[in-house]
């Protein structure tokens, strides 16, 4: 069999865990298969490089921060290489460029287009256990590109389909996916399985658990994926499209902490001014979440929105300098809010989600602060200092409930 494993930071961050993770590789090796392995930069070193960045720069180039970035992971796999040679196995580390992984011009969220396979098939031919760079590829310029963060799990997925392998498992610091993060709702449950489309939910709106874009290139290429611990043998959660059980109305509760809240204040309540408002944005490359609308009074409205807090500084910028074309008399922001999802296909067929959710939030005095809902899922956005205890309240009248 040809297997794809990839291990997060935490389970490279040290000497020991690289030895552990060199361990399982071997042993998967010695049992007659292909082992490629996909690993993140040790245990913090990505933020410590931006924080690096940071010293030397209030704003540096996307381009020299990939190239900052990359050399995280091209530790990690030298390293585990060196660990599995010294346990007398052959191994050999390839970067994006070595593999060829292609992607995307953008620096700092480059999607993978398309990986060469014939170095890594020569180095699985020529019996060595192969150890590939996550998060990273190379762009048309042959610069070094990165695929956002949490992209190695995308670098796993993308191998996998690329060389058709027979399992791709993604090994992490929790033992599967759960309800809700466990480190938020420690009596979340361990799911044994879950579909793509509903892993995809959970990790758009915050799971970080998987990527999500790992997850849309698994459902596309049909890659059913293992989630497990890097530290045991319990058997962790597979991703794939049919559940042999009874599907649960709700299959989780996501928060994300990430986003930041604007509001433009009493702008025209006239045609085209909402157009105006994102397309400003949109030329300056910034998505724009939950959107809402006030009721027009006395010839003007408020438009209120959400973007990633790391966007938001530029969001203010393009808006103050829009200020009179968009009509607003002021900007609001808001740094601390979170995004509190639940999250399940089941939904659809089920009146009540949303009161039995808006209840929770009420039971706990949490007051919402913007409300944004799909077929399958609702999110509220609530004070960052409240996301914890929102995220137990829903998962326990929900989840817990179920
Ligand atoms: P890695 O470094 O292995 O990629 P991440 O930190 O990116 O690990 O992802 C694992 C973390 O995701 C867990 O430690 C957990 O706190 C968080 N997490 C968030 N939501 C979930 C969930 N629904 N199930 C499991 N873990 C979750
Ligand atoms: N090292 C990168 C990050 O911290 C990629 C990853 O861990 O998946 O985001
Ligand atoms: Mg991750």
């Amino acid at each position: 069999m040809l297997i794809v494993k990839k291990f997060g930071g935490s389970s490279v961050a040290n000497k020991e865990r690289i030895y552990n993770v060199a361990r399982r590789c071997v042993e998967e090796y010695k049992n007659g298969n292909q082992v490629v392995v996909v690993l993140s930069a040790m245990g913090d070193t990505t933020d410590d490089l931006l924080d690096l960045a940071a010293t030397i720069s209030a704003k540096p180039s996307k381009r020299e921060l990939d190239m900052l970035m990359s050399t995280g992971e091209q530790i990690s796999v030298s390293l585990c290489a060196m660990a599995i040679q010294e346990l007398g196995v052959a191994a050999i580390s390839l970067n994006a460029f070595q593999v060829a992984m292609h992607t995307s011009r953008d620096y700092g969220n480059a999607r993978l287009k398309k990986i060469d396979t014939e170095r890594i098939k020569a180095e699985l031919d020529a019996k060595k256990i192969v150890l590939v760079t996550g998060f990273q590829g190379i762009n048309r310029y042959d610069d070094v590109t990165t695929l956002g963060r949490g992209g190695s799990d995308t670098t796993a997925v993308a191998l996998a389909a690329a060389l058709h392998a027979d399992a791709c498992e993604i090994y992490t610091d929790v033992d599967g996916v759960y309800t809700c993060d466990p480190r938020i709702v420690p009596e979340a449950q361990k799911l044994d399985e879950i579909t793509y489309d509903d892993m995809l939910d959970l990790a758009t709106l915050g799971a970080q658990v998987l990527h999500n874009r790992s997850v849309g290139m698994a459902k596309k290429y049909g890659v059913e994926l293992v989630v497990r611990s890097s530290l045991s043998d319990a058997p962790g959660t597979v991703v794939r499209e049919v559940l042999k059980v009874e599907k649960r109305m709700i299959s989780g509760v996501a928060v994300d902490k990430s986003p930041a809240r604007i509001s433009l204040i009493g702008l025209h309540d006239a045609p085209g001014i909402a157009f105006r408002v994102f397309n400003v944005l949109a030329a300056e490359g910034i998505s724009v979440d939950i959107i809402l609308q006030s009721v027009g009074r006395d010839g003007t409205k408020d438009i209120s929105f959400t973007v990633d807090r790391k966007d938001l500084d530029a969001s203010i910028k393009v808006l103050e300098e829009n200020l009179s074309k968009l009509t607003a008399e002021r900007i609001e922001c808001e740094e601390n809010v979170a995004k509190v999802s639940v999250v399940g296909a089941g939904m659809m067929t089920n009146p009540g989600v949303a009161s039995k959710m808006f209840e929770a939030l009420y039971n706990e005095g949490i007051n919402i602060k913007m409300i944004s809902t799909s077929e399958v899922r609702i999110t509220v956005l609530v004070d960052q200092d409240n996301a914890d205890a929102a995220a137990r309240a829903v998962h326990n009248a929900f989840v817990a409930q179920d």
